[in-house]
């Protein structure tokens, strides 16, 4: 039986076997307290060894990070915080850990020490909470598209096009430095790492409805920021019919489907990090949940930002006005200090969005939206698509978008066009406001950022 199963609801003065790793050992010459964990929960079960019952060298080798098979009975314990623990009969040292060398000792370490042992993190309280939780949230969103009828779909990571202008593109390549004959390379012409499945999936919401996709993207941007990967995961629905308030419905229930799920099936990893590093974490989390999102135009917001700047003295890094991009510290400013909200942010200027947003009316705003997280910032990106043809093509001449290569994408208003929209969440995003940890590095097991692959 896993370990959280056991504290949960081990059957009491029966024999059991707990298998795991040695979070802490102490005690005194008649008695030993292994604290063991193994993965399933926060919580480690208490194993009590009599020494005189067990081999002197044996208990010696008992060191934080070694892996053990403890058998013994299951009773109920004396010690506060914990309901059972195990008196051990017989222990097996599965693998020892020379705490000379294991650099995981007792003491807590700084998150930044760990992230250069990412190979050992896990086995910290810290990372095992964060990745239960990433798990909970991977299977949380498969689970609320399956259960409304979204069918999951995989777009490719080897892509030709830069249809997006997302961002910079990682080449994917067999020729050797130095060659630049195209003809010669794997694919017969140069390809990419895609920076975002949605492309593809607009062709399937054309034929399926409604998909959602859910995997790997990438992106050679040189930003080094607590909120950016070079390798990062996103989920991208996309679906037929829906316009953009229709989207902005889906995106609100998604998250608050999201962090409603971790408030309910993460609970100890939650308390765990909310007792280590955020004390408003949960608070935080259930504010998420009970409040409509605000919803406003690009034009208002920027009104909001000009008004704090010019009438309250607030101070902003870099200019605002009608046209501008919007920095992490404006979209902050209007989610922490002004809404004290999630917001919604709509009606684009077109030059700042992506071709393929659908045109608005007044000829200079198009119909994207981006939801906008305390301590986050930007969460999801999205719009409605433009779904008519010739002011597509309009759109992608102007903008130098190359529309010879992108014929099956165009094909989907060629044929059969329709109103659709879609969305990105970007995974890791959602995991750093769900766990209130607030570098990006330290919700993905691996990090890709720039001039760090290790691992
Ligand atoms: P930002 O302005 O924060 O760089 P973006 O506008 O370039 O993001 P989109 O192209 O809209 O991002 O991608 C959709 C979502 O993917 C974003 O809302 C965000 O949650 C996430 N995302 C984008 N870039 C990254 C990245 N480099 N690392 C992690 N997540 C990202
Ligand atoms: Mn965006």
């Amino acid at each position: 039986m896993r370990i959280a199963e056991l504290l949960a609801h081990g059957e009491r003065n029966v024999e059991v076997t707990a298998k795991g790793w040695v979070r802490t050992k102490r005690g005194n010459k008649n008695v030993a307290f292994i604290a063991l964990n193994d993965g399933s929960t926060i919580h480690n079960i208490q194993v009590v060894a009599e020494t005189a019952a067990f081999d002197e060298t044996l208990l010696k080798n008992i060191t934080t990070g070694a892996c053990l098979k403890v058998t013994g009975l299951l009773v109920d314990s004396p010690a506060s915080g914990q309901p059972v623990e195990i008196q051990a009969r017989t222990i097996e040292i599965y693998g020892l850990a020379d705490p000379e060398s294991y650099p995981l000792q007792k003491k807590g370490h700084t998150l930044e020490f760990l992230r250069e042992i990412a190979h050992l993190r896990p086995r910290t309280n810290t990372f095992g909470a964060v990745f239960r939780i990433r798990h909970a949230m991977a299977y949380a969103i498969h689970k609320y598209f399956n259960d409304r009828g979204f069918y999951y779909w995989n777009s490719p990571l080897i892509t030709a096009s830069d249809a997006e202008g997302a961002g910079a593109m990682f080449r994917v390549t067999t020729l050797a430095p130095g060659e630049t004959d195209f003809n010669e390379d794997f694919f017969g012409r140069p390809t990419n790492l895609t920076v975002s499945g949605q492309l593809e999936g607009e062709l399937a919401a054309m034929a399926l409805g409604q998909i959602y996709t859910f995997g790997p993207t990438f992106r050679a941007e040189n930003s080094n920021t607590p909120r950016h990967l070079a390798e990062f995961w996103m989920v991208e629905p996309e679906m037929a019919f829906y316009e953009i308030e229709d989207n902005m419905n889906l995106a609100e229930d998604f998250i608050k489907y999201l962090v409603n799920y971790a408030l309910e099936h993460c609970a100890d990893d939650l308390a765990f990090l909310e007792k280590m590093y955020d004390a408003e974490l949960t608070e935080r989390l259930r504010f998420v949940t009970a409040n409509d999102f605000v919803r406003l135009t690009y034009t208002e917001g920027v009104k909001i930002l000009e008004e704090a700047r010019d009438t309250k003295g607030v101070k902003f890094e870099f200019p605002v006005f009608w046209g501008a991009d919007l920095a992490a510290e404006h979209e902050r400013y209007l989610v922490e200090q002004h809404f004290r909200r999630p917001v919604i942010m709509t009606d684009y200027p077109k030059e700042i969005k992506a071709f393929y947003m659908k045109q608005n009316e007044d000829g200079r705003t198009v119909r994207g939206m981006d939801v906008l997280f305390p301590k986050i910032g930007e969460i999801i990106g999205g719009s409605e698509r433009e779904a008519d043809y010739d002011k597509l093509v309009a759109r992608m001449d102007e903008m130098g978008v190359p529309t010879e290569t992108m014929q099956w994408y165009l094909d989907t208003r060629r044929f059969g066009s329709a109103p659709h929209s879609g969305f990105g969440l970007g995974f890791e995003r959602l995991v750093l406001f769900v766990t209130g940890m607030t570098n990006i590095r330290d919700v993905i097991p691996f990090p890709r950022t720039p001039k760090n692959a290790e691992f």
